[in-house]
């Protein structure tokens, strides 16, 4: 499988002002993010998860090192849209993201800076509007809508733009369960659908539905393997003073009671499923 986006020794620097020591937030990532592929990062505040997302698509660009997508160089101006197109991004904070006052301007407003043409717009406005749920809303004001829904039009903001990936910034942490569960049935189903997803979150029951987590920590990739790999070196993920997911944690407790639940499970169906079977 061709990788769609190659992270080759990534460094990146904030630099406020000319005398200031610069602040390295990513400190020499390589990584490859596989097509149609659904990467979880995770990691404590300040370990660079933004900073990498930013990177992705060309919002920044690295002090050192270099970002393909596709076989685009991020650095390189000529491809900036094509970069943005192919990789599309969402927030953690809706109401950053929507910029228009009636949903469907908001929606078309990607597809209209590509310069896709109206007739088009107009339908792509409509799939994306269908893939959230939110066709209902097409006529009203962002400002009118829940988080949740907010969050929703954001994400066919990004899906109008037809991206072969989407980097999704911790997209659920402003919202409650009800608009959190609804957020990852839609980025499961954008999955399913092809899409590449990688999603920034720092709830770790999020972060066992993709095929692959990375964990990051002071601007490097301390683990990287499928869920089960990862969560199951709790010493690793305790000194990043990361939380284990919820069947994680109660596979621990069961074990410590002589029930001996295997280290691969690590979703909550997947432990249901097992203790109904448990003689
Ligand atoms: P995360 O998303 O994992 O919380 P960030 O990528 O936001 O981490 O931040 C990584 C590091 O870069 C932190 O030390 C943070 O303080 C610093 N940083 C982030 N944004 C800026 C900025 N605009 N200017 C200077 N430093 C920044
Ligand atoms: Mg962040």
């Amino acid at each position: 499988m061709e990788p769609i986006i190659r992270i080759e020794h990534l460094i990146f620097e904030y630099t406020a002002a000319e005398d200031e020591i610069p602040v390295r937030a990513i400190d020499d990532i390589s990584l490859q993010i596989e097509q149609g592929s659904f990467t979880a990062i995770i990691g404590r505040n300040g370990s660079g998860k933004s900073t990498l997302a930013k990177n992705l698509n060309g919002l920044l660009l690295p002090s050192g090192g270099r970002i393909f997508v596709k076989a685009w160089d991020t650095a390189d101006e000529a491809h900036v849209w094509d970069v943005r197109q192919t990789a599309g991004m969402v927030f953690q904070n809706p109401d950053n993201q929507l910029v228009s006052s009636i949903v469907e301007d908001d929606v078309a407003f990607g597809p209209e800076n590509l310069g896709v043409a109206p007739a088009e717009i107009c339908q792509r406005v409509s799939d994306a509007l269908h893939a959230v749920n939110m066709e209902k809303y097409r006529k009203k004001s962002p400002h009118m809508l829940s988080g949740g829904q907010k969050q929703r039009i954001a994400i066919a903001g990004a899906i109008a733009m037809k991206p072969a990936c989407i980097i999704f910034d911790e997209p659920t942490a402003m919202l409650d369960p009800k608009g959190r569960a609804e957020i990852m049935t839609i980025i499961k189903q954008l999955h399913d659908e092809g899409i590449t997803v990688v999603l920034i979150t720092h709830f770790m029951d999020e972060a066992v539905e993709a095929d692959r987590v990375v964990i990051m920590d002071q601007g490097h990739i301390l683990l990287s393997g499928t869920p089960a790999e990862v969560f199951a070196q709790e010493e690793i993920l305790r000194e990043a003073s990361l939380d284990l997911p919820l069947a994680v944690e109660l596979s621990q407790k069961l074990r410590k009671r002589g029930i001996k639940v295997p280290k691969e499970i690590i979703t909550v169906e997947g432990l249901v499923e097992f203790v109904c079977q448990y003689k």
